[in-house]
């Protein structure tokens, strides 16, 4: 990667009009991904003076500041507790810890990685994104949008609720991409059922989600039937780490215990 200017923003506003400034300039936070992409950059726009590393809870809402890092989401005591501690459990999972201290939540979020292990919980945790100008909108309109949203992301925000969840990587090598992640939460009757790394980015069941909110009982036939749902309406790909047809067969065992440990305290 070549920077051709390199500039620490005193503000966000400062921040916000270098980006506007030129068409190749850049938000840069870790740097972790960047480093490896981009030939070159006309003007990287830093954003470490701006107070962004930060986790707060003011009872309601919690809200994480776009430049935390993936080292403190997996360490924080309110991430650890709250949907289980799957944005906590997924970040701990990401590489070394040298990569974990620099690599940041904002700069997983907007790479839009097909890879990406923090965005499955996120969508799981329908997470909230706040842009400087842009209006907010939520992880998975985020993932949807075909808009090249040139914005600063200032925090991301998750809702409180009496919610359970689950997460699970499934990676040949603790280093490696994953293969397949699944994500699932709670909340009473309304389920999520998210899956990352198909090897695209992560997507939502739906219908598997739908058909769980109409039962009165969640048993075993439930669970098979809902995981079927899901294998089946959501796509799976084939490279290097996995076929398609082992991604959808690791999708339904990995729905069903998520779906199991989310209704019981098998977590
Ligand atoms: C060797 C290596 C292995 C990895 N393995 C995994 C893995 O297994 N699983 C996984 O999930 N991730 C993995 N990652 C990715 C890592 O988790 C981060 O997603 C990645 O490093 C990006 O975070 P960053 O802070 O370094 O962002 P940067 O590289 O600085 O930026 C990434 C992109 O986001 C933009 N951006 C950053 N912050 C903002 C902001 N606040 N507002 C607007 N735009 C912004 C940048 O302009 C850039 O386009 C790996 C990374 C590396 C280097």
């Amino acid at each position: 990667m070549k920077i051709e200017r390199y500039v620490k923003s005193p503000s966000i506003e400062a921040a916000f009009a270098s980006l506007h400034e030129g068409t190749n300039n850049k938000i840069i936070a870790g740097g972790a991904w960047l480093k490896l992409t981009d030939p070159t950059i006309d003007t990287a726009i830093d954003l470490s003076l701006l107070n962004l590393d930060f986790i707060t809870d003011n009872g309601k809402e919690i809200e994480i500041g776009a430049m935390t890092t993936l080292h403190t989401l997996g360490r924080n005591a309110i991430l650890n507790k709250i949907y289980d501690g799957i944005l906590s459990r997924a970040a701990m999972q990401i590489m070394g810890i040298t990569v974990r201290n620099i690599a940041t939540i904002g700069g997983c979020i907007m790479g839009k990685f097909g890879f990406s292990d923090i965005l499955t919980p996120l969508v799981a945790m329908d997470a909230l994104l706040i842009f400087h100008q842009h209006d907010k909108m939520t992880v998975v309109e985020f993932l949807n949008t075909k808009e090249n949203i040139r914005d600063i992301l200032v925090k991301v925000v998750i809702r409180k609720a009496n919610t359970r969840g689950y997460f699970r990587k499934i990676a040949l090598t603790h280093l490696d991409f994953a293969v397949l992640n699944t994500a699932v939460s709670r909340n009473g009757s309304e389920f999520r059922i998210v899956f990352g790394s198909r090897p695209g980015v992560s997507t939502r069941a739906y219908k598997a989600e739908n058909f769980l909110k109409e039962q009165i009982k969640i048993d075993e036939d439930v669970m098979n039937k809902a995981v079927e749902i899901a294998a089946a309406e959501c796509q799976f790909g084939s490279n290097q780490r996995g076929s398609a047809e082992y991604r959808q067969s690791l999708a339904k065992v990995y729905a069903k215990r998520g779906i199991k440990a989310v209704t019981t305290n098998e977590n």
